[in-house]
């Protein structure tokens, strides 16, 4: 949910060396003080965003709060591609979408460690004014119960311990024999 602090664990998994390309999501709500074009989203005319889910330019989108946010489709098959991990930072109607194209993506919940804690996040944020924030609570209750459907839950209480759980998760994938079929072949070869 918005304000769980996704993007504060991202940028914390980063800087203690993640490795993983964050591609840029594009959305129609207006920029908040400081965020650039390109940098934080690419932000869009709703018909320019609508002209691109049309031509199959967008992996998934959702309708959140009021806006369109989502993933521009080229950058995150280009990295693919390459071999390399993306991540997505997103809600949940679009992780859904992702699973369903991309069935070996991995879905981590992030999860604040009290409602009570969301609202005092959302509103010391100072971005929304309270209409939104009751907004984006009561859209955060209907997402952690979806959470259910996820794949991993970090709890975001203590940062640092919400990134170790983020690289927990990436040390386990690389172990699991879907990701390693390389390795057993090799040791098949005689
Ligand atoms: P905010 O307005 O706070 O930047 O974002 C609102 C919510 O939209 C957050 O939960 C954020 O993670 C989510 N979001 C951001 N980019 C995307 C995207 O590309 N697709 C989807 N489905 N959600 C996104």
């Amino acid at each position: 949910p918005s304000g769980c602090g996704k993007g504060t664990v991202l940028k914390e998994f980063f800087a203690q060396g993640g490795e993983a390309f964050l591609s840029v999501s594009a959305t129609t709500r207006a920029p908040r003080p400081g965020e650039e074009n390109g940098v934080h989203y690419i932000f869009l005319q709703k018909e320019e965003f609508e002209r691109m889910i049309e031509q199959g330019e967008i992996l998934e989108h959702a309708s959140y709060c009021g806006n369109y946010y989502g993933t521009p489709r080229g950058p995150v098959y280009e990295r693919r591609e390459r071999g390399g991990n993306v991540i997505r930072e997103i809600e949940v109607q679009g992780a859904l979408q992702i699973r369903e194209k991309c069935p070996e993506a991995v879905l981590v919940f992030v999860l604040p460690p009290s409602l009570k804690e969301l609202e005092r996040r959302l509103v010391d944020r100072n971005t929304e004014d309270r209409e939104t924030v009751d907004r984006r609570l009561s859209a955060a209750a209907e997402e952690i119960r979806m959470s259910y459907q996820y794949d991993y839950v970090v709890v975001n209480d203590a940062l640092d311990d919400a990134v170790q759980e983020l690289k927990t998760i990436f040390a386990a994938e690389k172990l699991k024999a879907a990701n390693r079929k390389k390795m057993i072949d090799e040791v098949l070869e005689l």
